[in-house]
């Protein structure tokens, strides 16, 4: 047997309990079905086969959800910090040694290739060690003194919390989000994408199973339009954390306008990898093509539009295009494969009609740009070339393995096509010249930037995005920030006089 019949095996053994018991909600603790009996499928994107049978929350049961996660405030939020973290760091524990499960669960529900969701579970758990750790200190703030006054500031966790979450490494999205708010003292209802609802389900049985309090996380299953739409809108529900589409933002916004909700908004890119022709151009290639292909480019972070000095074009788009037609697509649980077949056929017709629209505006197809196989969600890694900026397929987030290169003559130009789109993520940039790297990152439009680097993730750094791609930032005590809110109070120091009115 293969290492790949291996893995489908072990899949097919982590599968039978969802296949048979279907991915119910989890409210104050139990499973349970949608109040309506209504489910849907959740289909594998390797053979569109159905995986399991979902309950499809709606308005009842976001409501039932928030009741429970509302009666566990009082004592989650005043369980002793340290006793917090004890918890947080046991969740870490149990994801860790459950993290076969959760990558295979994750690569037949997602698409996404082992290689990379091998991973998932110990960022997943990494996420979780972090807040945890950090948790004894999330209330502290600072004292201020005037002569007269001293204020003493601190944070104090805001409520129960909305997180919903998108479809593409849910696992890790979901403790990004989820982790934070736990040790902040909130709880949460989770609310994870109708595309893949599995690990949710498994990351509330084991954070439950490693002593996390019933009712303290809750995850309701459905669709945006009802179970998401309710809980932004419900009033007992402080905050919103959301990571989706901008689209999808702004109308969330829209819906927790009438409670004055809180949001925190992770949204789209269009994210640039600029290189200029004094960079290092093998590792800028290699970058260029790892941000793009790996998580089969459905990844807020993909480096999606290439743009390269005018003079080294050519060269870099020939060695783009050659790592492009190396790359292996295939069955995500195949050890060897880069690019695993997209989420969903509705996801997979959107990222192929980009094709089209490349065609028709006159851009050059140089490796992919078209489907592989006849059955699953499978698109080859794709570079487009003598693409122009005002192009859809360079303005429009297409969230798969397709890249668009675009030559740029000197550092103005760079900058204005690099800045010339709705959104602004992140950005990457290729130069070994250090004042140019410092002029460019001062006037690019990005909450992150990477120089003469791929994106690394380094938890206690800003996490976030400009422009259309969000508001506000995770990581470090900005997670904090959200979840808590600041108060101030004031004491006086000395006796003073008090204005006599009347
Ligand atoms: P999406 O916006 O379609 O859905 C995200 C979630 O929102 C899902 O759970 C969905 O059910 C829910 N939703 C949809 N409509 C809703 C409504 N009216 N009210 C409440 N909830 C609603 O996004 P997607 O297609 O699942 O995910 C891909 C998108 O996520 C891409 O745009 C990608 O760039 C973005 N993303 C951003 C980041 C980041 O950190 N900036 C990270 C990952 C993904």
């Amino acid at each position: 047997m293969s290492k790949l019949d291996d893995n489908i095996a072990a899949a097919r053994g982590y599968m039978a309990r969802f296949a048979a018991d279907g991915v119910m909600n989890h409210i104050g603790g139990e499973n349970v079905p949608a109040a309506s009996g209504e489910t849907f499928h959740t289909i594998s994107p390797v053979d569109l086969k159905p995986l399991a049978k979902v309950a499809r929350g709606g308005a009842e049961d976001i409501d039932r959800a928030v009741a429970a996660a509302k009666a566990a405030f009082p004592a989650w939020s005043r369980t002793p910090s340290a006793e917090r973290r004890k918890i947080l760091i046991k969740v870490a524990e149990a994801i860790e040694a459950r993290a076969e499960e959760i990558a295979f669960t994750e690569c037949m529900d997602t698409g996404q290739a082992l290689r990379f969701m091998s991973k998932a579970a110990i960022r997943g758990a990494a996420n979780f060690r972090f807040f945890a750790d950090q948790a004894p200190y999330a209330e502290d703030g600072a004292v201020t003194r005037t002569p007269t006054q001293m204020n003493t500031t601190s944070k104090r966790p805001i409520g129960p919390v909305g997180v919903i979450t998108p479809w593409n490494t849910p696992f890790m999205l979901s403790t990004w989000k989820i982790a934070p708010a736990l040790a902040a003292g909130c709880t949460v209802v989770h609310k994870p994408a109708e595309f893949s609802p599995m690990t949710a389900k498994l990351l509330v049985e084991i954070a439950e199973e490693a002593g996390l309090p019933k009712g303290v996380l809750n995850t309701v299953n459905g669709f945006g339009e009802d179970a998401g739409k309710r809980l932004t809108e419900h009033p007992d529900i402080k905050a919103i954390a959301f990571v989706g589409e901008s689209r999808t933002g702004s109308m969330i916004m829209r819906q927790g306008a009438e409670t004055l909700k809180r949001v925190h908004f992770e949204l789209g890119g269009k994210n640039p990898v600029i290189v200029f022709d004094d960079a290092d151009l093998e590792q800028a290639v290699d970058a260029a093509a790892f941000m793009i292909y790996s998580l089969n480019g459905e990844r807020c972070t993909s480096s999606s539009r290439l743009l390269v000095q005018a003079g080294i074009y050519d060269e870099v788009c020939t060695r783009v295009a050659e790592v492009a037609s190396r790359i292996k697509v295939g069955h995500p649980l195949d050890p060897e494969t880069v690019v695993g077949p997209l989420i969903h056929p509705e996801h997979e017709a959107k990222v192929l009609s980009y094709f089209e629209a490349a065609r028709n505006e006159g851009a050059t197809i140089a490796a992919g740009g078209k489907k592989v196989g006849d059955t699953g969600c499978y698109v080859a890694p794709t570079l487009f070339t003598n693409a122009t900026n005002d192009m859809t397929i360079a303005q429009e987030e297409i969230f798969g393995p397709v890249l668009t290169a675009i030559p740029f003559k000197d550092e103005d130009e760079a900058l204005s096509l690099a800045n010339d789109v709705q959104y602004g993520l992140a950005a990457y940039l290729w130069t070994n010249d250090l004042n140019r790297a410092i002029r460019m990152t001062d006037n690019l439009d990005a909450g992150m930037m990477w120089v003469n680097s791929e994106n690394i993730r380094h938890l206690p750094t800003p996490f976030g995005g400009v422009k259309a791609s969000g508001i506000g930032r995770d990581g470090g005590d900005w997670s904090f920030d959200f979840y808590m809110e600041t108060v101030n109070v004031s004491f006086p120091r000395a006796p003073h006089k008090t204005p006599k009115l009347g």
